[in-house]
């Protein structure tokens, strides 16, 4: 049977925010040329052109960029699909912006990508030294969780996921990562799949594709990573077959 390899870039592939490690996209392009590699990003392909060589975009069989709302195949789209996200919902998010009690305001606080809202308190023009102290201060007060469950009670037709460090993803229900499995298995019937996320906790942008690839097959695969050294590791042991091919994790 064959396999499906499909990754998360930001925190999976690359350190937050982060080019991909020189090493590893080396390693990683000798994966590509081995399976079909499918990437699954919040991001849209501006970002992941930035984070990710020009080289392993082309080598892997397609992106899912804007939280699998879009497909490319070949460079080219397979399917784009466009939400207008109504004044109420963009009006709440600002002023939940504005009364947030975190300090540090960086700029670019909401972000429309394709069929996903992006809200960030401290801003997605946040260093890398603020979009974690951000996440540290998350970690204790819990406000993602806060607006995540505020936005479920006054916008029941929209779903919010924990994306990042820094930020939360809100689309029309069921317009998730999951999304991906239903393309996957209709294009690819009868291939298992190894998904490999490092957000797939409750609330978090992995967990809607880690459930339907879980409950799709027994032969299928969830992996929760901790980082890109990680996915590096489980590569390694799990899907290199030739030792060549897999230099030691730095
Ligand atoms: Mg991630």
């Amino acid at each position: 049977m064959e396999l499906l390899l499909v990754f998360d870039v930001d925190g999976t592939l690359t350190g937050p925010r982060r080019r991909m490690h020189e090493d590893f996209s080396r390693f990683f392009k000798s994966i590509c040329r081995n399976y079909q590699v499918f990437l699954v990003s919040g991001s849209d392909m501006v970002k992941l052109e930035e984070q990710l060589p020009a080289e392993v975009m082309k080598l892997v069989t397609g992106i899912f960029p804007c939280s699998g709302n879009e497909f490319l195949m070949d460079g080219r789209h397979v399917f784009r699909m466009e939400h207008y996200f109504p004044t109420e919902i963009i009006t709440f998010l600002e002023d939940f912006v504005e009364s947030s009690p975190y300090q540090v305001r960086a700029g670019n606080h909401l972000e429309t990508r394709t069929g996903t809202l992006n809200v960030s308190v401290v801003g997605r023009n946040a260093g890398p030294k603020q979009r974690l102290d951000y996440y540290n201060y998350d970690n204790k007060d819990g406000e993602r969780e806060r607006l995540i469950d505020a936005l479920a009670q006054k916008f029941p037709d929209y779903e919010a996921n924990i994306g990042g460090q820094i930020s939360v993803d809100i689309t029309p229900r069921g317009w998730n990562k999951s999304r991906v499995y239903g393309e996957l298995s209709s294009r690819y019937p009868g291939q298992s799949i190894a998904f490999f996320g490092d957000n797939m906790h409750i609330g978090g942008n992995d967990r809607p594709l880690g459930d339907a690839i879980r409950n799709g097959s027994d032969e299928n695969q969830v992996f929760a990573v901790e980082d890109h050294y990680d996915t590096w590791r489980i590569l390694q042991h799990q899907y290199c077959p030739q030792a060549r091919l897999c230099p030691q994790v730095a």
